[in-house]
């Protein structure tokens, strides 16, 4: 029987598995995908002190240092199904069971569905997919395409695609329908933007924070954003055009643009034909909870956390004795952030499988450092972070007192 079994070889679960390797527990790591870093493998970004963010650099050291200590890492193996047991839980996964005393799920997030019509033609795929092939696997998404969906990630990702030289028409929102939401309301998706201005290396957001005062001023904002967009990097995003529908035979040949009002109610007679052979998608993330909602974690909606989140507690655990959380199914922050995470569900792994306060120490250094990382993160994906993670670790404590 396994000490340990960590689901997810991103940060969160790389993190964790060191630590437990130093302290000499039994650990296996599971991850689906053929590498392990998960979502690091993907990130390109450059800090504001002029720095760059290398995941690929990232995910090996960390992969390294936790096969140093002969960890044991599992890839290509996908967890279908936690169960508990009388003492220990069993994970299963498309090649055979794995008891444990205690398991970590490290899952990551998900990206939403954003629907539009013309969405299931060939070449349109999620922001998430575009920054894998190209980071990841190295392919060129297309000749010219354009962003839909004006975020904090698909700012972050567009650049990455400039970077390898894909060539980007625009970022604009998705026109208002159903299921659009905040997505394609101008001022909803400034006002996101304004309020983690301050965090972010781009220009463009930056170029909100000017706006950050008042909900006057930012009324007046979008009432005179320019026309033609403001430019990032040469690139220009549009608050005030949006992607009514994307166009084609069986493949994406164009894009139908429409100009929209500052509550995102589409301008009469304003279609405009764009030429793209691509188009990326971005809806935001979401926490991937769904192994610890069948196992019978509880959960919350934490709309500052990007979604419904497991309950858990600053030490990472559960409700559930022997499960721990850590990484963005916890809520979407960034990878450095995860990491930290990480490190303390190790601590609290570590002190529960001992049985001693040895870790108690190391515990609340660990737990000390993701706030301080979470103060310094340059990429914030929600504003009030703070605030969302305080009502969780709350509904934790009314659950389990
Ligand atoms: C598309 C996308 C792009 C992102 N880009 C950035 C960015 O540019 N900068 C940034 O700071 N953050 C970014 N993030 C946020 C990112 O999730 C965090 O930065 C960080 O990687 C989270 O770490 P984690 O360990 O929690 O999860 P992840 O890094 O997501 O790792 C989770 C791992 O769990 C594995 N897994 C999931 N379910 C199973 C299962 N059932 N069985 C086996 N394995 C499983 C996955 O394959 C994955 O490798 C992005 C997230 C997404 C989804």
């Amino acid at each position: 029987m396994k000490d340990v079994v960590i689901i997810g070889a991103g940060p969160a679960g790389l993190a964790a598995a060191t630590v437990c390797r130093q302290h000499d527990l039994d650990v296996t790591v599971i991850d689906e995908f053929s590498k392990s870093g998960g979502r690091l493998l993907g990130q390109l970004h450059e800090e504001p002190t002029g720095e760059w963010w290398n995941g690929i650099k990232e995910a090996t050291e960390m992969t390294e240092e936790a096969k140093a200590l002969h960890t044991d890492i599992r890839l290509g193996l996908s967890v279908h199904h936690i169960e508990k047991r009388a003492d220990s839980y069993a994970v299963h996964t498309n090649k055979g069971t794995i008891p444990a005393k205690t398991v970590l799920i490290a899952t990551g997030a998900a990206e939403s569905a954003a629907p539009i019509p013309g969405w299931t033609l060939r070449g349109v795929m999620s922001i998430g997919a575009a920054q894998v092939m190209t980071n990841v696997h190295r392919v060129k998404v297309g000749e010219k395409g354009i962003v839909v969906g004006v975020n904090v990630l698909s700012a972050a990702i567009a650049r990455e695609l400039q970077l390898a030289g894909v060539d980007l028409h625009s970022m604009a929102l998705p026109a208002m329908n159903v299921v659009s939401g905040d997505e394609a309301h101008p001022k909803k998706v400034m006002e996101k933007l304004v309020r983690i201005a301050h965090l972010a290396p781009s220009a463009f957001i930056k170029f909100g924070s000017k706006f950050a005062k008042a909900a006057f001023v930012r009324h007046i904002a979008l009432q005179f954003f320019p026309k033609s967009g403001v430019k990032m990097w040469d690139m220009p995003i549009h608050l005030r055009k949006a992607i009514k529908e994307i166009n084609g035979s069986d493949k994406v040949e164009s894009v139908t643009m429409v100009d929209v009002k500052p509550n995102g109610e589409i301008v009469p007679g304003s279609e405009e034909i764009i030429e793209v052979d691509f188009v990326c998608i971005a809806g935001g993330l979401y926490p991937l909870g769904e192994l610890a909602a069948p196992l019978g974690c509880p959960f919350v909606y934490q709309e500052e956390l990007g979604g419904h989140v497991p309950i858990h507690n600053e030490k990472m655990e559960t409700p559930l004795e022997g499960v721990y959380v850590a990484g963005n199914i916890t809520g979407i922050e960034s990878a450095k952030v995860a990491r930290e995470q990480g490190k303390v569900a190790g601590y609290s792994i570590l002190s529960y499988i001992k049985q001693d306060q040895a870790s108690q120490a190391e515990l609340a250094a660990a737990m000390e450092s993701v706030r301080e990382t979470r103060d310094q993160a340059t990429i914030q994906f929600h504003p009030h972070i703070q605030t969302g993670r305080q009502q969780v670790h709350e509904s934790f404590e009314k659950l389990t007192k």
